[in-house]
This record gives C-alpha cells, structure tokens and sequence, in this order.
C-alpha cells in the first residue's frame, strides 16, 4: 500500500484562558470526563490509523496548548503516538508549550518521548504588547521554560513572536528582536497581527497601522540576518538546516493527517476538516469534506508553495494534483512575473520581495472560480 500521508498533525484544544487576539480553536475545559474522552478518542483514531502512518517526516502537536495536558495526560497521549505511528530516522516531532504552564517534567516527558523540537508562544517580551493581546505569560516564565528546555537537552526550539499590535512603536519590536536573539535560537516566528473576527481585540480596533508592519517585517529580516537566520517563508526564519519541516512539507502541498478537533487533513486530492467543537468531535461528527476541481486545488497548492522564498522548482510543477501546472497555468505564471510578483531563473520560480510581502495577490491570481 503507498503511504498516503507524509506527516501527522494533533490539535490539542485547551487553553488556560483565551488570548485576545486569538481564534484557533481552543477551549478553557478542565472536566476530567471531557479530557479523558478527548484522550481516548486520539488514541483510537491513531489505531485506526495507524496503517496509514507509517515511517512519517514529522509530528506536529499544535493547539490550543499541548503544555496544559497534565503530566498523566501527557503521558498517555504521547504514549498513544508511539504505539501506533512510525516515523523516518531523520524526523521532526514537534510540541508547541506555553511558557506558562511547561514544566521541568513535562520537558523530560517530552524529550522521552521522542520530541526533538520546541515552539514557545512568546509572542512579545515586553508587557505593554503583551497586555493589548491579552497575554498572561510573564517575561520570566519565558526566561525560565527556555533555560530549562536548553539544559534538558531541546536544540531545536523555536518562539512565535508577533508586530503590528495596536500601540506597539518600532522601538517596542526592536526590544522584543534583541530579547529574543539573546535567546539564541534556531529558528524564529515573526507573524503580523491580523484583527481575527470574534476576538476581543477585533471589537476593541477596527484597523492596524499597515505602512507601520511593513517597517517591522522588513526590521525583522534585517536585525535577524545578523545571526545567521534567513527568511525562508513570509513570517519563518531559521539557521541553515532548521526550517520546521513539518510546516514547510505543508506550505508545497505534501499530504497530512490531522486529527482531534478543527483540525484538517490533505491527502494529496482532498482537503477535509473536523468541527471546531470539542463535544461534538467526541460525539462523532462527521468531518466536512471540502472536494474542488483539480485545477483548484492545484492552484491553492502553488499559491501556498509561493509563501516560501525558495518556491518552485519547475520540477514540481509538472506534477500537481495530477496536472503539468507549469503549461496549464503558464500564462498566469507569465502575468505574475510582469508584475514582478514572481521571478524566474533556469529551473524554478520563485516569489520577489514584494511577491511574499503581497502572498494574498498571488493567492489570488490562483482562484479560478
Ligand atoms: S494564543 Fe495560544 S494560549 Fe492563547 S488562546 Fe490561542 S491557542 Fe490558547
């Protein structure tokens, strides 16, 4: 049988509190019966599963907050990955942890387990930004999550970082980039702030200061390329050799399972989702299959793809979704490079400066309906 999937993807849904900016799917539920029904539901759908999850690229536990499991429940989770998923020798298993409520035990736990990579939501070092998003995690809780997961052993860590808050000054971001390159990590998050409908921040400003952003992303790029950390996608940076892989097979159009609530799925044709609702996820509803033509999803693929800086190689594009998308779509191909949005060289395409800057109007060239 061909493995269908190249990577793994569990949403872990509970959170302390809800940030205010946020609008993942995440709830605040400390029930035991709700938690050790969800635990049990990931397990049996990892065995179902587990045919299809054979010699895998990489995990990716996001959330929600993956650190608020209990150590038991951390346990049996992690326990349920191993037992019914196999992964490549070189691999990545990612946890995403909040700074908040990671543990010296819950890191060895994790380190046990086979986890070799980190993702830390700092989102900012300085509380004034930190207050606006609505963000309890303390500066120090940061310091001392990342001490502790360097001195047991993680590398590979990574912190989400985040510009253009309503309030935040150049100076405030240059602060949070300096904090967060003494940290010497290898890898960065840098995204800007999108006003999501129903969250608290979106009812609290209607707008954020655009020409500002630009001033921070480019900011981001240079303070971070002094220490060896390149831009490889609009918002990721990372030393040589330590892109998220899981993220990155993502962005080109590599096949995932996802399971636990709102997550989604891609199997190289379909795209399917599971309701953002935690009780009726553990009742069984059914995902929502979201079926489109090839040409489609084909150029929701290469549109995602552009994100990266490195693109495509028109090796690639040959084979998406079944189509030679590099004749099938030359001509918007041919109209995206005249509006210097991509380029060309001799054996891929990739997006220009301003083309990663403005990912949505390459997007939308690729929407065909
Ligand atoms: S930002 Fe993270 S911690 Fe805050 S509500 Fe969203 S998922 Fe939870």
């Amino acid at each position: 049988m061909v493995n269908p999937y190249h990577s793994l993807y569990l949403h872990v849904p509970f959170c302390q509190n809800i940030c205010d900016y946020c609008n993942l799917y995440s709830v605040v539920n400390n029930e035991n019966s709700t938690r050790t029904s969800y635990l049990g539901l990931i397990n049996s759908q990892l065995k179902d599963a587990s045919n299809s999850l054979v010699n895998l690229q990489s995990i990716f536990v996001g959330g929600g907050t993956p650190s608020q499991l209990t150590i038991p429940e951390m346990k049996y989770f992690l326990k349920s990955v191993n037992d019914h998923v196999t992964l490549r020798g070189d691999y990545e298993f990612s946890v995403e942890c909040n700074p908040s409520s990671i543990t010296d035990d819950k890191l060895k736990l994790l380190r046990d387990s086979g986890v070799n990579r980190l993702s830390f939501g700092a989102q900012s070092t300085t509380r004034k930004t930190r207050s606006v998003l609505g963000r309890r995690t303390s500066k120090s809780q940061l310091d001392q999550a990342l001490n502790s997961a360097l001195n047991i052993g993680f590398e590979n860590i990574n912190i989400d970082l985040i510009y253009g808050v309503p309030g935040q000054e150049i100076e405030d971001w240059q602060y949070d980039l300096e904090t967060a390159l003494s940290y010497n990590l290898p890898h960065y998050s840098a995204y800007s702030l999108i006003l999501e409908e129903d969250t608290v921040l979106a009812e609290k400003f209607s707008s954020v200061d655009d020409e500002l952003a630009v001033d921070m992303y480019d900011l981001t790029a240079e303070m971070l390329s002094t220490k060896d950390l390149r831009r490889y996608e609009i918002s990721n940076y990372s030393k040589p050799g330590k892109h998220c892989k899981h993220n990155y097979d993502i962005w080109k159009g590599k096949s995932y399972l996802g399971i636990g609530p709102a997550a989604t799925s891609y199997d190289g044709e379909k795209r399917w989702s599971q309701i953002r609702d935690l009780e009726k996820w553990i009742a069984g509803h059914a995902p929502e299959i979201d079926e489109i033509p090839a040409k489609d999803r084909a150029g929701e693929v290469i549109s995602f793809g552009f994100r990266t800086v490195d693109g495509w190689q028109k090796t690639e594009l040959e084979n998406i979704c079944g189509l030679n998308t590099l004749t099938e779509f030359s001509d918007i191909f041919q109209d995206l490079i005249k509006s210097e949005l991509i380029y060309e060289d001799n054996n891929s395409l990739k997006p220009t400066e301003q083309g990663l800057l403005f990912a949505d109007s390459v997007a939308e060239a690729f929407i065909f309906i």
